[in-house]
């Protein structure tokens, strides 16, 4: 859909806008049923409070029967008695009543709406928290293939679109079903041939209702795509990464137009919605409207026939229930409705919740040390350097095409505990790959990952990435404060740990001399920072984490040669004393390394120290000479 209106005129746009809402229209609208079970079961924990709700509507309902009944006496026995004069002690007993039961009902009413406030909302809450953290399991691959603006939106417009229906449907269902039947059991004591006539065309509402019910289904799911992708413009587009871009490349306009183009099948979509069932809205007004003038008509002609027990006071009774019957029944077709465009969010809701995990724990898995097994939670085992180990792996990526060559293709090497070894090669070999499974972000295709010697899937990932410290090239910093940015790693860090960590990793200094020192925001993805400082407090963070094993993905190939050295300085007091695998560009940062892997193509093509791999005249020294002879 992107740039579709880019360059055109403003019809153009329209039209894009409407080819594109139409393909969304035509997407298959959600079957009601299936879902209604799954949201009936966000209810169950909520059994009492529902119960109990029940029991008011039930209580309620049974009170609104009476005034009527109580309106009936009033005219017969209070102001028309047989008798000919207004009986008044009956009447004032009759009014007091009356107004009794209406206190009563606003009570209960408020108790209700308590209720079912909370419960809607608590279920609300535990689907967002419930989608939040199956997201949070889902691997990293899913994360690159779909767009964060697009996942956002489920998580809020989808969520929060399910929200009004999930508070006001219980007491809607409940409190509308039980009225209507207090009312229509009202009115057929009242008298039955009225009953019919005002119910005779009922059953017309309910098929016209699953009718609107289902197109408005269809609207709204197509509503939330477009919503979904008006997120994903906005997050990429107002991102301080998505503004610089825009900025330099001066395309804020061609940005505008791609924001007012789907921002005009929001709108188609939206009036569509808005209008959708407005047509038989109308009708059922003016069906429920008119009844009582029919009902007069046939009254007429059942007295004009001479029929017992009409009375006027059982015709003004009866146009008075048969008009609190309007409301209830007017709430229960909205709700249906309600329900049915729901669906569509909730499927999109659900489509999240059934998506598996491509990587998880087995049922077996356990942690990297047994004396992590053993320890309270929280505790730390005393650590002791681990070893890394790829045996004969192969590695895809799941979104590769078919045909395409491997990525990783039956890479063998093996990096002792404590050792420093680098990863080398040209752009595009594979180095960062490799990085990615050592912490199964992606699972080998083929082969064996080993961390202590042990297969990585029949690790808990947990303890195997509270092994693992990576620093790669881009830091990423949340938009908080330093400290707590370094305290990500570790939340019960100390300061003295924090300042301890930051002297070590050549930072402290830097941070003091800011006038808020550790209190200061390092601004929305570390932008207030230049890439030197954010690079040492990335690595800072690690030390905090105090990980066995550290991964350093190109750290320092971003930095001038003055921010490099003091990034070295800080790396190799990180380094010491855990194993380190290092991805390096700059050849020179890695000649004192104790091992060399060098990557072609997807395949370990040389590996050794510095001088022995010179002395080979491979692919290594090849690589070496072309950048010595270009400093
Ligand atoms: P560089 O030195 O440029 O960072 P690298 O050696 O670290 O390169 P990798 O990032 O491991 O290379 O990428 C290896 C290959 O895998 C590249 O051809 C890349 O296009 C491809 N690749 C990387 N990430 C993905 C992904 N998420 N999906 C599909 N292919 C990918």
């Amino acid at each position: 859909m992107s740039g579709t209106g880019v360059g055109r005129g403003r019809g153009g746009r329209i039209g894009a806008a409407d080819f594109e809402t139409q393909r969304r229209l035509n997407a298959e609208a959600p079957r009601v049923e299936h879902l209604l079970r799954r949201i009936g079961e966000l209810f169950a924990p909520y059994r009492g409070r529902l119960v109990l709700t029940a029991v008011l509507v039930l209580v309620s309902a049974a009170l609104s029967v009476v005034p009527p009944l109580l309106t009936q006496r009033v005219f017969d026995d209070g102001l028309f008695p047989a008798s000919g004069r207004v009986d008044v002690p009956v009447l004032v007993t009759l009014v007091v009543a009356m107004v009794v039961l209406f206190v009563a009902s606003g009570l209960i009413g408020v108790w209700q709406t308590w209720l079912t406030a909370t419960v809607g909302n608590r279920v609300m809450g535990a689907l967002r928290v419930r989608l939040f953290a199956h997201l949070q399991a889902m691997e990293l691959s899913f994360f690159t293939r779909t767009k964060t603006g697009v996942i956002q939106s489920r998580l809020q417009n989808d969520v929060g679109g399910v929200a009004s229906v999930l508070t006001n449907t219980v007491s809607s269902v409940l409190g509308n079903t039980v009225q209507v039947i207090a009312a229509f059991v009202a009115m057929v004591l009242l008298n039955w041939q009225l009953t019919l006539v005002a119910v005779v065309l009922m059953p017309f509402l309910v098929i016209a209702q699953r009718r609107v019910g289902q197109v408005r289904a269809r609207i709204a799911g197509a509503t939330q795509e477009s919503l979904s992708e008006l997120t994903a413009i906005t997050q990429e587009t107002l991102s301080v990464s998505g503004i610089l871009l825009a900025k330099s490349f001066n395309r804020q306009k061609s940005e505008i137009a791609r924001y007012t183009d789907e921002n005009e099948t929001q709108i188609g979509l939206q009036v569509r919605q808005a209008m959708s069932g407005q047509w038989f809205f109308a009708m059922v007004q003016v069906f429920l409207s008119s009844i009582p003038a029919i009902v007069y008509l046939v009254a007429g002609w059942l007295l004009a026939g001479g029929a017992p027990g009409v009375t006027a006071g059982t015709i003004v009774a009866f146009t008075t229930v048969q008009a609190r019957l309007l409301f209830p029944l007017l709430g229960l077709l909205r709700v249906a409705l309600d329900l049915q465009t729901s669906a569509a969010l909730f499927a999109r809701i659900f489509e999240y919740l059934d998506l598996k995990p491509a990587i998880a724990d087995r049922a077996d898995a356990s942690s990297v040390t047994a004396a992590e097994e053993e320890c309270a939670d929280g505790e730390r085992p005393p650590r002791r350097p681990i070893g890394v180990e790829f045996e004969h792996v192969t590695f895809r990526y799941p979104d590769a095409r078919e045909g395409e060559r491997a990525t990783l293709d039956d890479v063998s090497f093996r990096i002792e505990p404590g050792r420093f070894a680098a990863f080398v090669g040209p752009s595009g070999a594979g180095k960062t790959t490799v990085s990615y499974l050592i912490p199964r972000f992606y699972e080998a295709s083929a082969g064996i990952v080993r961390f202590g010697g042990r297969d990585v899937r029949e690790l808990r990932g947990e303890s195997l990435v509270s092994h693992i410290g990576v620093v790669s090239q881009e830091t990423y910093l949340f938009h908080a404060s330093i400290a707590e940015n370094l305290r990500y790693a570790r939340p019960g860090a100390t300061d003295a740990e924090l300042e301890a960590a930051c002297r070590a990793a050549n930072i402290h200094d830097t941070i003091v001399s800011f006038p808020d020192g550790y209190g200061t925001l390092v601004g929305e993805r570390g932008y207030r920072l230049s890439g030197g400082e954010k690079q040492r407090i990335a690595i800072a963070r690690v030390l905090l984490k105090d990980p066995e094993v550290l991964i350093l993905d190109e750290a320092t190939s971003a930095l001038d040669s003055v921010s490099e050295r003091v990034v070295q300085q800080a790396l190799d007091s990180a380094t010491s004393g855990r194993t380190t695998i290092a991805i390096a560009h700059r050849l020179s940062t890695i000649v004192g390394v104790d091992v060399i892997f060098v990557i072609d193509g997807g395949r370990v093509v040389e590996s050794g120290t510095h001088p022995e791999l010179l002395a080979q005249g491979g692919v290594y020294a090849r690589l070496y000479t072309q950048q010595v002879q270009a400093v």
